[in-house]
């Protein structure tokens, strides 16, 4: 019977790769850890623990140093605004935070419009976003909105869901700066380091609205009206139609339907701001 012996072989050689990689997925699964958003609430598997996320955004915003040396401003006035939103918005972040962040600036003087932050806290802001922020509240829009993004690990949960997690962790066990240009952008990219790297992982739609639900909680906690965020995204809108959308934009399209989630949104963070900041009416 020999059509018979040679099915017996071809069956499981056929069936070989879908076994390795349903055993690549359940070892993923096995190794992963849940990780509950102490804002929102939402349960994420991510592919890193916070102690591998914390070393590897510390490498790449040594990595965005060397790169930008030179153009790192320490002192002026757009680094006092810059440092003086990060303070407040680092406070706010901190009140749920199940892992504390040792939060860092960096101001890079730039016609880019762009911001940043790499998992562990470390922000980077180009001061061509300054004048598209528009004011001190605009600015606390885009850089809440970021640091929501590293203070609910996206950058582990998206990597999770990744094949390049082997690069990764090879990268967790030896140091990025020994790895290959190409392979270093890839991590660089993954980890959100701005539209310069690329976005090797683009945040997913529920991270972006995660992170604008998040970011709208930081900013009205830090004192900041919660109303100014759907003003700045119709600014961005209004970038977008002119053609000259800001770097910022190119991983965070603006779209209507942010500025509806952010209506509805608003009475649970003017509930914060009034919590936090209890004013008088005016009179
Ligand atoms: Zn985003």
């Amino acid at each position: 019977m020999p059509v018979k012996l040679e099915r017996k072989h071809a069956f499981p050689l056929a069936l070989a790769p879908i076994l390795l990689a349903l055993v690549f997925v359940l070892f993923k699964l096995y190794t992963a850890s849940k990780v509950t958003n102490p804002e929102t609430g939402r349960v994420a598997r991510v592919a890193l623990s916070p102690e591998q996320e914390q070393r590897l955004g510390l490498e790449a915003y040594a990595q965005v140093k060397r790169d930008e040396a030179g153009k790192i401003i320490q002192s002026g006035p757009d680094v006092d605004l810059v440092k003086r939103v990060t303070t407040r918005l680092a406070r706010a972040a901190a009140e749920k935070a199940v892992v504390q962040y040792n939060w860092e600036v960096s101001v890079i003087q730039s016609h880019e419009k762009n911001a940043f932050c790499l998992p562990g806290g470390k922000i980077v802001v180009y001061t061509g976003i300054i004048p598209i922020a528009k004011n001190e509240a605009g600015l606390a829009t885009v850089l809440g909105h970021e640091m929501a993004h590293a203070t609910s690990r996206h950058s582990a949960e998206r990597l999770f869901r990744s094949q390049i997690v082997q690069t990764i962790l090879g990268g967790v066990q030896g140091s990025m700066m020994d790895m290959d240009p190409a392979q270093r952008q890839t991590i660089m990219g993954a980890l959100g380091a701005g539209a310069k790297y690329g976005a090797t992982l683009p945040f997913s739609r529920k991270q972006e609205s995660e992170a604008d639900h998040i970011g709208l909680l930081y900013m009205a906690r830090a004192g900041y009206d919660p109303r100014e965020a759907v003003a700045f995204w119709q600014r961005m809108d209004e970038q977008l139609g002119k053609g000259s959308p800001p770097a910022f934009l190119s991983d965070h399209p603006s779209h209507n339907t942010r500025i509806g989630q952010l209506q509805t949104w608003m009475p649970e963070a003017q509930k914060e701001y009034n919590q936090h900041h209890n004013r008088a009416p005016a009179a």
